[in-house]
């Protein structure tokens, strides 16, 4: 006996049309108009619409700051079935074998969606270009690494970035980077500080989109010379995103994403009084209305391929950002964002004309899956691919409030906002684990799911270029 989703309006990234799933165990086996009720177990989906589980390509689930995949649950109930953590690099150990640790000790028995890995490379040191031959085997076939963040393990020199560069394209690794330059927020937050400054908003003034816009177009500098696909995580700026589009247009494999509180917050929010700005301060920083216009233009036109949540919740939400309350570079980094990245989304893309259904789920299922290296298990409802379904009912209406979430920090990255439709029903692999704002399911049940290099940042490589 199966589980049979009737008269839905199925929606793919190309096209929408009422049909019916067929599921048996874990995967869909048919996708057809009239399926017969035989003895499966009927879900009735009429005026409903019928996606993919939602894939979030940029999450942080621990060790450090953040919390880690135990209240992963919080996706689910938001549509989302996989999420793809960047698994950190611990002090004195190689990446590879800080993926494994980082799965056993924090995504094992404790992630509810399904789950894979890039891998964040925190030590600038060459000993990480011994590691690429073998990273494919472990899992690895997205490699970041940061512009940003002088003074700790993260930032790393341009010529490591190169060498991995050239070394990354031989075995179909994708390199990403966190694109800001990082010597010059230094002297703007030295600057600042030395001026007194200590409000939350000051974490945008110290970095501006200049810095986002020069180290995006060093990066891709970078790529072109070293002939390697580059991916852009979390683009914000106007400038940053024509230096994509512009080398994309030349024929160099090159990409990016944005996140949603690009989309729907902007820099006002860091301007918050009784600090409340603390809760939004994350890297880059939000930026002025006219960034997030250009954003959604973009994603619309296919020219960034995603939307993340870049969601990492600080532990102790609030209460711990507090910590910088008269230092604005101590505030600690992340927000929370991965419960209601679809509802966001939808109520503020789809339903206000900026994107349209299918470019809502190239967005964010299709293309993050692709990017991951893991469709079309993941990102499609296809004959085989695993069944992990979001129906969603877009008659629903409502609002986002803390009482809702279940992301485990104190506050909402999107409290107040209205919610126009709701994930109405969420399988996992056909198990139903959320429904109508409530998790139902069981909790630690996520699975990893072993990506596979040559991703698409690699579909228009040796495109002749200009
Ligand atoms: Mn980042
Ligand atoms: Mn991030």
């Amino acid at each position: 006996m199966g589980l049979l989703i009737k008269n839905g309006t199925i929606v793919s990234d190309s096209a929408e049309w009422i049909s019916d799933i067929l599921v048996e165990g874990e995967k869909i086996v048919s996708i057809a108009k009239d399926i017969p009720v035989e003895g499966h177990e009927v879900v009735d989906a009429t005026g409903k619409y019928v996606f993919p589980g939602g894939v979030d390509e940029h999450v942080h689930m621990g060790p450090f700051d953040s919390y880690s995949f135990e209240t992963s649950h919080a996706a689910l109930v938001g549509g989302t079935t996989t999420l793809v953590d960047f698994s950190p690099q611990y002090k004195g150990m190689g990446v590879i074998e800080s993926l494994h640790k980082h799965n056993e000790e924090n995504a094992v028995g404790k992630a509810s969606p399904d789950y894979s890995f890039h891998a964040m490379i925190m030590e600038n040191s060459d000993k990480v270009l011994d590691e690429i031959p073998h990273m494919v085997d472990a899992g690895i076939v997205n490699l970041k690494l940061f512009m940003a963040y002088k003074y700790t393990p993260f930032m790393v020199e341009d010529d490591l970035i190169f060498k991995c560069m050239q070394e990354a394209k031989k075995y179909g690794i994708t390199i990403m980077v966190h694109a800001e330059n990082g010597d010059l927020v230094d002297i703007l937050q030295k600057e600042l500080r030395a001026q007194g400054a200590e409000a939350p908003i000051n974490h945008s003034y110290s970095r501006p989109p200049l810095v986002e816009d020069e180290a995006t177009s060093r990066a891709i500098y970078m790529a072109e010379l070293a002939d390697c696909p580059l991916f852009v995580v979390h683009v914000t700026t106007k400038g940053a995103f024509r230096r994509i589009k512009e080398a994309h247009e030349r024929g160099l494999p090159v990409y990016g994403e944005t996140c949603t509180h690009y989309l729907v917050l902007d820099e006002s929010y860091l301007a918050k009084p009784n600090f409340e700005g603390a809760k939004y301060v994350c890297a880059p920083a939000l930026r002025t209305k006219d960034h997030g216009e250009v954003l959604w233009k973009a994603v619309h036109n296919g020219e960034l391929q995603a939307i993340s949540s870049d969601h990492a919740a600080v532990v102790g939400g609030f209460e711990a950002k507090k910590r910088g309350i008269h230092d604005f570079t101590k505030i600690p980094n992340g927000a929370p964002g991965m419960q209601d990245r679809l509802h966001m989304i939808w109520t503020q893309g789809v339903e206000k004309g900026r994107i349209t259904r299918q470019d809502f789920v190239r967005l964010c299922m299709t293309n993050p899956a692709k990017v991951c290296g893991i469709f079309p298990q993941k990102g499609a409802l296809l004959p085989g691919s695993d069944a992990d379904i979001l129906i969603f009912d877009p008659t629903y209406r409502g609002t986002i409030t803390l009482a809702d979430q279940y992301e485990g920090t104190d506050y909402a990255a999107y409290e107040g906002f209205e919610k126009k439709g709701i994930a109405d029903k969420v399988y996992l692999r056909g198990k139903l684990m959320a429904e109508r704002g409530k998790f139902v399911g069981e909790r630690g049940q996520g699975r990893y799911i072993k990506p596979k290099p040559y991703t698409k940042s690699y579909d228009e490589y040796h495109k002749k270029k200009d």
